[in-house]
């Protein structure tokens, strides 16, 4: 079964990928790879400190797919450690925010563009522009772009104010 899967954010890509117990040859090492976005949900709620329902808002993930990834992180990361296998870290299905603290958000109607921070559960799709109020907001660079195309109604009467 294939069908596309809504990228998760991850604010930046790590640095080192490939972690292996001291003094054992590449070539007679179990490896365990690690996706990206697994290893985001770890630094988010592991590292961070956030709990898990922030971490899937800044990932724009579901609870239940952030807390999928994290006990798969987690499981990869122990049998890593007791095992003393190699760790890998790549791959995955994510777009790279580039970005910690915000996201920005266009509105297409009159063209203004601001911040919003991460962490507050506001998507682009359900909010209303600062400056003229239409519900014509989009993310920029982000997969909702174009939205749900809903109408605004405070758009259409504008015309009589
Ligand atoms: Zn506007």
């Amino acid at each position: 079964m294939v069908r596309p899967r809504k990228p998760r954010f991850v604010e930046k890509e790590p640095g080192s990928t490939y972690f292996k117990p001291r003094g054992v040859p590449a070539g007679s090492l179990e490896e365990v790879m690690l996706s990206v976005e697994e290893l985001e949900t770890v630094r988010l709620v592991d590292r961070e400190g956030l709990n898990q329902e922030e971490a899937a808002v800044r990932m724009e993930v579901s609870r239940a797919t952030l807390q999928r990834m994290l006990a798969g992180a987690r499981a990869k990361i122990a049998d890593a450690l007791v095992s003393g296998k190699a760790l890998g870290i790549g791959g995955g299905d994510y777009v790279e925010s580039g970005h910690s603290s915000a996201r920005r958000f266009r509105c297409v109607s009159c063209g203004s563009s601001w911040d919003e921070p991460f962490g507050t559960g506001i998507r682009a799709c359900e909010t209303s522009c600062r400056e003229c109020g239409a519900e014509t907001v989009v993310r920029e660079g982000g997969p909702m772009a174009g939205g749900r195309g809903r109408r605004s109604r405070r758009q259409q009467g504008r015309d009589t104010m």
